[in-house]
């Protein structure tokens, strides 16, 4: 299985035909269909590593003041208990936890609704810890990669770039041209992907200018780390998705493999 990272950018993209919603129906067109899918959300960052292990995994509305048609939204996609135990395991008993108190989130959803409108596949969500270092990220994020060799496809879901502050002076004041720091910080992150530079993605954030501004937090960076440590020296990166949402919103996806 190729391993996807997805810019999700606004909830709207959800209910909106628009270039983000069709990027993400073909994405469902570029993998071979899995037998499950591992979602890694922005939107799940807490003190933990959890992974959802219910039967039924809620339809979670993490976001607010949105039109009400977002918040009727639901993906009844199955969960699949036995590979969370699985995942579990791989990932070390002492860094994971199973958990029924989260569900999928804006983040998966918004994507996998589009990739897979009829919801008809298992779709675990593995949260993010955020006391975690990037590095740490990647060290336990590199045993996912063998979920590949079972049919499970990694979708992880953030932006490459995702300042939530910048975009919205930009929605208001109209001005959506994109800023040169966020240009440079989605070329460098291309470029790194391409050379496959570990040691200088390890260091974008918090360590870098360009990281700090593209990243004040950085729950929206790290699913790349994810989706990186599962893939190795044979998987090419492309890039089926490009561009910026409200100037500085990087909806770049990432296909591995
Ligand atoms: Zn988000």
């Amino acid at each position: 299985m190729p391993v996807l990272f997805v810019g999700h950018g606004s909830p709207m993209n959800s209910i909106l035909d628009n270039t983000w919603s069709r990027g993400f129906a073909r994405l469902g067109q570029l993998v071979p269909e899995p037998r499950a899918i591992l979602a890694v959300s922005a939107h799940w960052f807490v003190d933990a590593t959890l992974l959802t292990s219910d039967v039924r995994p809620k339809t979670i509305h993490d976001f607010g003041g949105f039109p009400r048609e977002l918040y009727e939204i639901q993906y009844p996609a199955p969960g699949q208990p036995e590979l969370a135990a699985q995942i579990r395991a791989r990932l070390g008993e002492q860094h994971a936890a199973l958990s029924g108190e989260w569900g999928l989130d804006h983040g998966t959803w918004s994507v996998l609704r589009f990739m897979y409108p009829e919801a008809q596949l298992p779709v675990l969500q593995l949260s993010i810890d955020r006391r975690l270092s990037v590095q740490q990220h990647l060290d336990l994020a590199r045993s996912l990669g063998e979920l590949r060799e079972q049919g499970v496809l990694i979708v992880a879901s953030g932006n490459l770039v995702h300042n939530l502050r910048d975009a919205l002076s930009r929605m208001h004041s109209g001005n959506h041209a994109t800023p040169d720091w966020a240009q440079r910080f989605d070329d460098t992150i291309v470029e790194v992907l391409r050379q496959r530079d570990t040691q200088t993605l390890v260091q974008l954030w918090p360590q870098s200018r360009d990281g700090q501004l593209a990243h004040p937090s950085p729950d929206h960076f790290l699913p790349l780390i994810y989706a990186y440590a599962a893939t190795d020296d044979a998987d090419r990166a492309s890039f089926p998705i490009e561009g910026f949402d409200a100037g500085s919103i990087d909806m770049r996806s990432v296909l591995f493999g």
